[in-house]
């Protein structure tokens, strides 16, 4: 499996949570020579099969209609898109007439709506440019269109009763996307988490049960599907496969001999992109063992765990110290063996960063 990621950093307003790398009130000029200064890099790829294409941010449904579409004819004219899983992110105040009609027209097979909440005292302590009644309208359309919807939500917001968060899921559920991601609140913003974070353990099992209970299933950490609706794309990271990233501040990484890893970026600039598209920076190479411990700290995050049989074949042996920290976990009820599938319990994927740090050398 191979990924190709395409990187939109533009956006209405800027989230005080966010962490992606992205700017606000770019003109057009600026978004049209960054549109093909993405082309230039997109036709210039050695290997240009995949079987998932992701268009992030950002905020890709920002980009005037025209803009966006030429994007999608170019990615059409230089990849290989037939049967490929296509997403694209969209936030729900610029899923307009011109998004909807475009997408509708184009390959894109899914589109993934920045939702959050469908309260608008959250949305607007959240610095979103939304309301509720935009964004269920928007998740109709694209329903409408006949495209495959993931819903994005967070819950365990500071300031926040918890009860919010479960009433936007349970609205989601009845709008009944084909996919939910439900991300628990994290800031770099130090005025945000003063005094006002929850405690989010029971919370983070009510939405569990409650997407279990409607028949979406847990298949990671954050992201519950229908069957057989979970995200392609998002698995290649978890499950150690290769993805070319393209764009401003996007991330590559490829598969090398001997189960060697490369990875790269591109720098976090608009400006030094457009320049020049070719240029990355950061390159490391994992070496195998390193690649072994990415496989199963990700691994942890899929709700089957890692499949061991696989692991050794690819890698070989686990070693022996390594081995003595999984069995730690596993005495400590934080990790489970179910035949040749190694995986969180309950309690472990509730510390799931702890867990994963532990297994470090
Ligand atoms: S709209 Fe999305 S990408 Fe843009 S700042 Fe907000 S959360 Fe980040």
């Amino acid at each position: 499996m191979r990924g190709l990621y395409i990187h939109i950093p533009f956006c209405n307003s800027l989230c005080p949570y966010c962490n992606f790398y992205s700017e606000k009130n770019a003109d057009d000029s600026i978004k049209e020579k960054y549109i093909d200064a993405l082309t230039a890099e997109i036709s210039s790829l050695d290997n240009k099969q995949f079987d998932t294409i992701y268009i992030g941010g950002g905020t890709p449904s920002s980009l005037h209609y025209r803009l966006l579409g030429k994007l999608i004819d170019n990615i059409i004219k230089f990849i290989n898109y037939k049967g490929v899983e296509w997403t694209i992110e969209a936030n729900p105040e610029s899923t307009n007439n011109d998004f909807l009609s475009l997408i509708k027209s184009s390959p894109v097979s899914r589109v993934s709506l920045g939702v959050q909440s469908f309260d608008d005292n959250v949305l607007k302590l959240l610095g979103r440019l939304h309301n509720a009644a935009k964004a269920e309208q928007a998740a109709e359309n694209i329903l409408s269109a006949g495209k495959q919807l993931n819903m994005d939500m967070i819950y365990d917001i500071p300031y926040t009763d918890n009860q919010k968060s479960i009433l936007t899921l349970n609205k989601i559920i009845s709008i009944h996307p084909h996919h939910i991601s439900a991300y628990s609140y994290d800031s770099a913003d130090t005025l945000y988490l003063k005094d006002g974070v929850n405690d989010d353990e029971t919370l983070f099992e009510e939405v569990e049960q409650i997407c279990f209970e409607n028949g979406y299933y847990k298949y990671e950490t954050s992201n519950f599907s229908l069957p057989d609706m979970h995200s392609r794309h998002n698995c290649l990271y978890w499950q150690g496969e290769e993805y070319t990233g393209v764009g401003a501040a996007a991330h590559s990484m490829i598969l090398l001999e001997e189960n060697k890893r490369k990875r790269y970026n591109h720098g976090t600039s608009i400006e030094e992109y457009i320049k020049n598209p070719y240029n990355t920076c950061n390159q490391e190479i994992i070496s195998k063992d390193d690649a072994l411990l990415e496989d199963i700290i990700f691994g942890l995050r899929m709700k089957n765990g890692i499949n061991l049989y696989n692991l050794e074949k690819k890698f070989g042996k686990i070693n022996k110290s390594l081995l003595n920290k999984i069995d730690i976990n596993i005495k400590n009820g934080l990790l489970k063996k179910e035949g040749i599938w190694l995986k969180a319990t309950q309690k472990g994927s509730l510390v799931l960063e702890s867990l994963s740090c532990s297994l470090l050398p």
